[in-house]
């Protein structure tokens, strides 16, 4: 890559126009290839345009040493998160919010869900990294939404001027409207991002993407009680890590860990393991940061774990955390189906501990000793709890409910919601109230009725619809798993 401080808007053709068009990274870049503007006028009735890919931008002023700190790409919205990232890396840089489900995950459906990756711990979700959406709305016209566009006025009309009184603090959220990234940013983008298809249909997004550090190092530190694990959830983001990733004692059992060689001793006896990832820009950087990594962890659990910069031990101790997927849809083998109606609560990471013991008892009482799994986001306080439900019970149903009543009991009490990264949908809109309180959901109401007075788009998900049943249409099924 060239340094200098040369001027901003360059850009890197990269397998624009063509989902299948070869990558070319290294290509000389004087000319600016950019790509024509969308014509104005109605949106292309064909899926071509949810495909593009537009050319990577990169921005050459004021980047760190030099050499360009970010870049941008416009892409349509049926493009994966997979590929975007694979055009990023080919230049250098990286799309920071890459989910587990990169693979499949499409831009248009990350945009609609706020969701998140690993490294959202420190990057952020796909709010942060969205910087104009385009899209068509409920009566077929053409919109832009960035910081430059404003809104239509019958939308700016009924818009709060400050956060509505009960606001949940957390560090990640895909329940409700962007209401607080709005007010904070004034960028109308923020309000499509995490609008769940209910406010209009998003054609093309432009991504902000950022320099990827070279170095990396992971560190794996058992902790014992639930109090531990909101410690170390808590310290992470003292730390600087990256990431901070949880994997819960059923998930340990699955992995069948406590028997390896190599890893057994710090999963024997643990409640959880966290797996905490430090990037740098030299190697002495991320050395120091899993120093300290295994100092806290020391103090908190009792181990400083295992720290390495291998890149071949750091994949196979991420390579636990991407097993927990495949592992629990497995015990659908054996008649225990993972059903996801709790399998996205946030909570503040400092009521983690909390939030866990919560869900044991819950699970005892109201599932009467329902067996589950839990993983995920332990920094950001974002659990996937995964209950592994017995269909053949006749009142698996009722269980359910009686679980999902007292888990959003649980996230309301700890001033968490519902969602962290999957959206609301239809089964925790009927909740929106219980978590977020009338006065949030009037301005969540009329901004519904600005964009879509009559409700046709996606009707039912974020606000119910009258008599709305959270569990109509839940099967547990084994999940399917693409490619
Ligand atoms: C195994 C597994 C792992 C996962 N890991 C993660 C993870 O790490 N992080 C994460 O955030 N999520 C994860 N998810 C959930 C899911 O993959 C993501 O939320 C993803 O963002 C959904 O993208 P999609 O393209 O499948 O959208 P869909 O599921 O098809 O749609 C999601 C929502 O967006 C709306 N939508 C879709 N396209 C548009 C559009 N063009 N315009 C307007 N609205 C639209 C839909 O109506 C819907 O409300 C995971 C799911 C699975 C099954």
């Amino acid at each position: 890559m060239p340094g200098g401080n040369l001027a901003a808007g360059i850009v890197v053709a990269l397998g624009a126009g063509g989902t299948d068009a070869p990558v070319d990274a290294s290509s000389p870049l004087t000319e600016p290839t950019r790509n024509p503007a969308p014509a104005p006028g109605p949106a292309p009735a064909s899926t071509e345009g949810f495909l593009h890919e537009g050319a990577l931008e990169i921005d050459r002023d004021g980047g760190r040493r030099g050499d360009g700190d970010t870049a941008r790409i416009r892409v349509g919205a049926g493009v994966t998160a997979a590929r975007v990232e694979q055009l990023a890396a080919a230049a250098g840089f990286m799309f920071p919010p890459l989910p587990s489900s990169a693979r499949w995950a499409t831009i248009g459906g990350m945009t609609a869900n706020n969701a998140a990756g690993a490294r959202s711990f420190r990057y952020g979700a796909m709010a942060r990294w969205v910087e104009g959406v385009e899209g068509v709305t409920v009566s077929g016209d053409p919109i832009r939404l960035d910081p430059g566009s404003g809104l239509p006025g019958a939308v700016s009309s009924v818009l709060p001027g400050a956060l509505p009184s009960r606001w949940p603090e957390v560090r990640k959220n895909s329940s409700g409207y962007g209401l607080d990234r709005w007010l904070r940013t004034g960028d109308p983008a923020q309000l499509a991002v995490g609008s769940e298809g209910t406010l209009l249909v998003v054609s093309h997004v432009t991504l902000r993407l950022t320099r990827r550090p070279p170095h990396r190092g992971v560190c794996l530190l058992p902790v014992h009680t639930p109090d531990q694990a909101g410690a170390l959830a808590v310290a992470a983001d003292e730390l600087g890590a990256t990431a901070c990733e949880f994997l819960g004692r059923r998930l340990l059992d699955m992995t069948g860990l406590d028997g390896d060689p190599e890893l057994g001793s710090l999963s024997r006896g643990a409640l959880a393991l966290f797996l905490l990832e430090f990037e740098g820009w030299d190697t002495s950087q991320v050395a120091e940061a899993l120093g300290r990594a295994g100092d806290r962890g020391r103090e908190i659990g009792g181990s400083a774990g295992l720290a390495t910069t291998d890149p071949v031990l750091a994949n196979r101790l991420w390579g636990l955390r991407h097993r927990a997927s495949p592992l629990i849809a497995a015990m659908a083998g054996k008649g225990l189906y993972s059903t996801q109606f709790v399998e996205d609560s946030v909570v503040p990471p400092a009521r983690l501990g909390a939030y866990l013991e919560g869900v044991d008892r819950i699970l005892r009482e109201e599932g009467l000793g329902m067996d589950a799994v839990v993983f995920g986001h332990a920094g950001d306080g974002n659990v996937h709890l995964n209950p592994l439900v017995d269909t053949d019970d006749a009142a698996w149903r009722d269980r359910v409910r009686a679980i999902l009543d007292a888990v959003v009991e649980l996230v309301v009490d700890l001033g968490g919601t519902l969602a962290g990264e999957h959206g609301d949908g239809r089964l925790r809109a009927p909740f929106i109230e219980t978590v977020w309180g009338r006065e949030a959901v009037a301005s969540f109401r009329a901004l519904k009725e600005a964009f879509d007075p009559d409700g046709l788009l996606n009707p039912g998900v974020i606000l119910p619809s009258p008599g709305q049943d959270p569990l109509q249409g839940l099967r547990p099924r084994p999940r399917s798993w693409p490619g």
